[in-house]
């Protein structure tokens, strides 16, 4: 979810979640300097911990990312950008990854306080301009979604209320550049390609040097930890329907593990050094996370939410969206594959079955 949800904690893992254990690649980051792209981590409320802004040197200096809006982090940034002999006020442009508060939320104070211009995705530039309404539309989208799929009203109606108050880790500005899918965007004085790689959010957003082979990845794929897809609604046209974010994620890091890269500079954690592997690791976890669903799911039938509880116990019912949005994401990949039916009834929760 934007603003919202991603208030959750530990949006971006459950605890069965598989780590990786690889040393930090601090020669990556190294070579990240060399071409004038260095990191500052700030400190978010939430369980995932810190966020990366990457400061790219160049004309316009640019941010990519920037962090939840709160005293902390902006003071954290300051810091940061002090260390490499810059002041906030020096920052021309800030380049936004997704749509999600740990990585847009500071955006009105830094434009505030530098003048800088924001520059996104197209698709993802009116959630910039409008976190707002973007959130209050999304958590009144989570309400539905989670009495359709078997959540306790009186749960559903607690998430919502908690949603409400983490709205003010996000913030707005006005967009000055966007990009479509495909197209080029120049950072420090560079051109780097934007490929929209929608599925841990809808707006994620992959920026590509291939010169370098460096890109910017946000939370699209991270070295630690597997990125959930949140279920939330597709930017720009939208037919309704349940949206289907693990399908969507698949396709891109299938998409992402064509690129020419060596180092994913992403937006938690130490960047990615071999891309190929991780995407195939994140792909076999998600084979086998369906088939675990499927062997509890039994002939059937089932609520999603059922399901969660059968596989996190009282986890699902604290992180609730995280965890519906978890089997919902796998029972569509299930549903692809033949292996589940989905029974749809008006007004009734809906019910999976083996087929
Ligand atoms: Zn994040």
């Amino acid at each position: 979810m934007s603003g919202s949800h991603n208030g959750t904690p530990a949006r971006e893992t459950l605890p069965d979640m598989a780590t990786r254990t690889s040393p930090p690649p601090h020669e990556a980051l190294a070579r990240a300097a060399e071409v004038g792209i260095h990191r500052i981590p700030l400190p978010t409320p939430f369980a995932i911990g810190d966020v990366n802004v990457h400061v790219v040197e160049g004309d316009p200096l640019t941010l990519v990312d920037c962090g939840p809006n709160s005293a902390t982090a902006l003071g954290a940034l300051e810091a940061g950008l002090e260390r490499l002999g810059h002041r906030l006020t020096d920052v021309g442009r800030v380049v936004v990854t997704h749509q999600h508060a740990d990585h847009v939320g500071l955006v009105a104070a830094i434009v505030e306080r530098s003048g800088a211009e924001v520059a996104c995705l197209d698709l993802l530039a009116p959630v910039v301009e409008d976190g707002e309404s973007h959130s209050r539309r999304d958590d009144d989208d989570a309400l539905v979604l989670m009495g359709r799929h078997g959540v306790e009203s009186h749960v559903a109606e607690a998430l919502h209320s908690v949603a409400t108050i983490t709205r003010h880790w996000t913030s707005s500005a006005p967009v000055a550049v966007r990009v479509p899918d495909g197209g080029r965007l120049e950072i420090g004085g560079r051109d780097w390609t934007v490929h929209h790689r929608p599925g841990h959010s809808p707006s994620d957003t992959v920026l590509h040097h291939a010169g370098d082979r460096i890109a910017f990845t946000g939370d699209h794929l991270l070295a630690r930890v597997s990125s959930n897809a949140l279920v939330s609604r597709p930017l720009g046209e939208w037919d309704g329907r349940r949206p289907r974010p693990l399908v969507a994620y698949r396709e891109s890091l299938r998409a992402t593990r064509e690129l020419d890269l060596a180092i994913a500079l992403g937006g938690h954690g130490d960047p990615v050094v071999d891309h190929r592997t991780l995407v195939d690791e994140r792909l076999a976890q998600q084979d086998e996370r369906a088939a675990r669903i499927l062997q509890m799911l039994g002939p059937g039938p089932c609520s999603a939410h059922g399901l969660a509880v059968a596989m996190w116990g009282q986890v699902a019912v604290t992180q609730v969206y995280l965890t519906l949005s978890e089997i919902l994401g796998h029972l569509d990949l299930l549903l692809d594959a033949g292996a589940v039916v989905e029974d749809v009834a008006d007004d009734a929760v809906v019910l999976f079955r083996q087929a």
